[in-house]
């Protein structure tokens, strides 16, 4: 079978090799720095988009798909490598009521169960909540996953199967008459019969050098730790596009800032002070629990949150997986799987045609 190499090693990256290595591929993954420290290790881990109906059938049909799959992933993970992803179905609540006239009807289309919720079933479900909308939104079969362990469980289920070159940066891909065989990294080049990019925010500049290129740019995102004990919340909750997190331990997630700065990944005090005064209007008990940690992720931002999943036309053998947006979690092992497909030449478990690189998104 052919020899692949996988350029970039987030949740993406990670879950192609994976499901090229278990198709019986050899797979050579190169990473610039560890693997799964970037958006994929920054992200909150909610596995749905917030907000579904906002987004086209492509991005539902990715995620439909992987969230019937992520008990059973994170099942063998554990078994494979002793690591607990922590899915847990904590279900989903939106705080806006304007939302209904567009959800409720999403779900009927998507059988997705979403109910209406009064004051007090709210109360009931989320007690300490700072305000009551006259009514609420509930997605309870929405789960999360503690993004940081899935993808440390993912790169051990590869380890040993897949070569993983960390530290090495890609710089340029190798093309000889039409067809892709290899990439020129930092430290020397990698031949290969076929390459899959999944580069996350980073993608569109190793593009450059063939012209067309996908419309990928880094979009940041801060979140805040609130080192809170068990009990205080079980539910995620999301108000104006911020939302909490409750983990398995207690602590308690607040996110996200959208921010078009370029790749820079520092974090700001006006995020972090806006980021404190939302979790204290959604949940007022969070005023009295301190800050554990605040960081920055880089989103790889793309129209419409469609990912780009396919060939690159014109040259054989070079394929692409990014794009994934602000939902790249909650789409990736659906992603992954298409992307397999399409590189071994298997009947795809999706129709490719609206994450094509001409595709209008
Ligand atoms: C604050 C925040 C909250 C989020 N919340 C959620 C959520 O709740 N649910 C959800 O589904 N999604 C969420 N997301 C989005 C999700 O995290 C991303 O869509 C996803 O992680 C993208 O995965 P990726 O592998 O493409 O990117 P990354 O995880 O960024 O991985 C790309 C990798 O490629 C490497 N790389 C880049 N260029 C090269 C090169 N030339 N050579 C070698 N290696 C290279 C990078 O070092 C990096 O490790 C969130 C993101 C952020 C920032």
């Amino acid at each position: 079978m052919s020899d692949v190499l996988v350029i970039g090693g987030g949740a993406i990256g990670l879950l192609t090799a994976r499901e090229l290595v278990r198709s019986g591929a050899g797979v050579t993954l190169v990473e610039m720095g560890a693997t799964g420290r970037e958006a994929s290790w920054a992200g909150g881990g909610i596995i749905s988009p917030l907000y579904p109906w906002r987004y086209a059938d492509s991005v539902t049909a990715l995620s439909l798909r992987s969230q019937r799959h992520y008990p059973q992933l994170c099942a063998t993970l554990r078994e494979e490598t002793g690591i607990d992803s922590e899915l847990i179905r904590s279900g989903l609540l939106i705080l806006d009521p304007q939302e209904q006239d567009q959800a409720l009807p999403w779900g009927r289309q998507h059988r997705t169960r979403i109910e209406t919720l009064t004051p007090g079933a709210l109360r009931e479900l989320a007690p300490g909540l700072g305000f009551t909308p006259p009514t609420a939104l509930w997605m309870p079969e929405i789960a999360q996953i503690r993004n940081p362990r899935f993808v440390r469980a993912l790169r051990r289920s590869i380890e040993g199967r897949v070569r993983i070159r960390e530290q090495e940066e890609a710089v340029e891909l190798l093309v000889d008459s039409g067809r892709a065989v290899g990439a020129r990294t930092r430290k020397g080049r990698i031949a290969a019969d076929l390459i899959v990019v999944c580069s996350g925010a980073w993608t569109a500049r190793l593009f450059e050098q063939l012209g067309k290129r996908p419309a990928i740019e880094p979009v940041r995102g801060q979140m805040l730790l609130f080192h809170a004990a068990p009990g205080q919340l079980d539910r995620i909750v999301l108000f104006r596009d911020r939302y909490l997190i409750p983990r398995k331990d207690g602590r308690i997630l607040i996110g996200s800032t959208l921010e078009h700065e370029g790749f820079v990944k520092t974090t700001t005090a006006e995020a972090k002070e806006d980021l404190y005064q939302a979790a204290v209007e959604l949940l007022p008990s969070l005023g009295r629990v301190p800050i554990e940690d605040h960081w920055a992720g880089l989103r790889p931002g793309s129209p419409g949150g469609i990912p780009y999943i396919g060939a690159y036309p014109g040259i054989r053998g070079l394929y692409f997986n990014a794009g994934h947006y602000r939902n790249g979690l909650v789409t990736g092992p659906a992603s992954a799987r298409l992307a397999a497909d399409l590189l071994l030449g298997r009947a795809p478990v999706l129709d490719p045609s609206p994450y094509a690189l001409d595709a209008d998104r």
